[in-house]
């Protein structure tokens, strides 16, 4: 077990991100996530999966608090980081977190899971990238992101 004060920010603020997939109402077609929007060490918002209305995702939460509260000027410089990568193609809505991403102008995204092509497509990461954002893998936590929404995984 790794003391917390001892992970980086990424980390940190990651391990937070799943840690907020664990508050998700339950569901059996969409998967659980957690969100955290960082600038310097800061949090500026939360969000996690059908917080606020059964079809909300986790990184949408997050930038509508962000914007609630008025904070916009500093996601330039904030991270957005999410436990799974944010989608692509959605069922529930028709704008994907990548383009509201994208148009919040955050620049930089670190996420634990890459999006396994169960309900949509996935390749939220490419998008990203090509879009000009930084996308950063911490393949070391992708298990406990996993572990949340074990009961949708095929095996
Ligand atoms: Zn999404």
């Amino acid at each position: 077990m790794v003391h917390p004060a001892s992970l980086d920010a990424d980390r940190r603020w990651l391990l937070e991100a799943i840690e907020l997939s664990r508050l998700c109402p339950p569901s059996s077609s969409a998967f659980s996530v957690g969100a955290v929007v960082a600038a310097r060490d800061r949090p500026l918002a939360t969000g996690y999966s059908r917080e606020r209305d059964p079809a909300d995702h986790a990184e949408e939460v997050a930038l509508a608090k962000v914007a609630d509260s008025g904070l916009e000027e500093f996601l330039v410089g904030a991270t957005l980081y999410s436990s799974l990568e944010p989608c692509a193609a959605r069922a529930s809505r028709p704008v994907p977190c990548v383009d509201l991403i994208i148009a919040s102008g955050i620049q930089r995204v670190v996420i634990a899971w890459r999006e396994p092509p169960i309900f949509v497509p996935g390749g939220g990461a490419v998008v990203l990238r090509k879009a000009g954002v930084q996308v950063q893998v911490i393949p070391e936590l992708a298990a406990a992101a996993r572990a949340v929404n074990a009961h949708l995984l095929p095996g």
